[in-house]
């Protein structure tokens, strides 16, 4: 029964082992996705200020065209001057060619705003480019790490199973059906040690007559608080895990 007890105690180990890699190997979506996530936000940034520019330089085109119409305009009126016949026919085209150079002025004006704040656009898309190329390559880098260390990962799990596999024959079937329905029911913890005279996962009291049938190893102990099978740590084994 001493060998079982050791067997069970080796198999919950692997059994945690196995689980901690497992959580490892489950969280790796969705960190890859929250880093795609992080790469795809600092190319978005600088597909905002490429628009603003298009958007930008499409206003100049449309001012640009403005101040050509109203040239045009102003030419036609100037040349229609001379074949007018009127005063008040010459004043009022007089009138229409100031306005029109008011609105050429304001429109040239827009124009070189419109200009002015390409090149800071430019400036924007330029940062933003490099800052996202850097991002990328960091977070590439951080992702083919998190890829390479699922490989090493993946490999010990298989390891580990491999290792439960030749553990199991050793553990008679009564005894694994005792430590799985445990495992099932209690978050995969079948068993634990006792320290200092307490349970060491419910920290429940052991009663004295109970310590002594743990130490013997002849039969499963329940805790009588969480129903896990306790057991001691041997000396030599804790000097060889650490
Ligand atoms: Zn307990």
């Amino acid at each position: 029964m001493e060998t079982v007890f050791n067997y069970m105690i080796q198999l919950q180990k692997l059994d945690n082992h196995i689980h901690e890699v497992s959580l490892f190997l489950d969280s790796i979506p969705s960190q890859i996705s929250s880093i795609d996530a992080e790469i795809k936000e600092s190319e978005q940034i600088v597909e905002k200020a490429k628009n603003k520019l298009e958007q930008n330089q499409q206003k100049r085109r449309d001012f640009e065209s403005d101040v050509q119409d109203l040239k045009d305009k102003l030419a036609k009126y100037k040349s229609q001057l001379n074949t007018v016949r009127t005063n008040i026919e010459y004043r009022s085209l007089l009138k229409e060619i100031n306005d029109g150079q008011v609105m050429i002025d304001s429109r040239e004006e827009d124009i070189i705003n419109a200009m002015m704040a390409a090149d800071k656009l430019e400036e924007i898309i330029q940062e933003a480019c490099q800052k996202a190329a850097k991002t990328k390559d960091m977070l590439s880098k951080k992702k083919d790490d998190i890829n390479r260390s699922k490989d090493t990962q993946e490999q010990e799990v298989a390891k580990l199973l491999q290792q439960r596999k030749e553990l199991l024959p050793g553990i008679p079937s009564d005894s694994i059906n005792i430590y799985s329905k445990l495992a099932n029911k209690l978050e995969g913890i079948a068993l634990s040690p006792v320290t200092d005279e307490f349970c060491a996962m419910c920290y429940m009291r052991i009663r004295p007559q109970m310590l002594n049938e743990i130490k013997a190893k002849s039969k499963i102990i329940l805790c009588e608080n969480c129903g896990r099978i306790l057991y001691f740590e041997e000396e030599d084994e804790a000097d060889q895990s650490a």
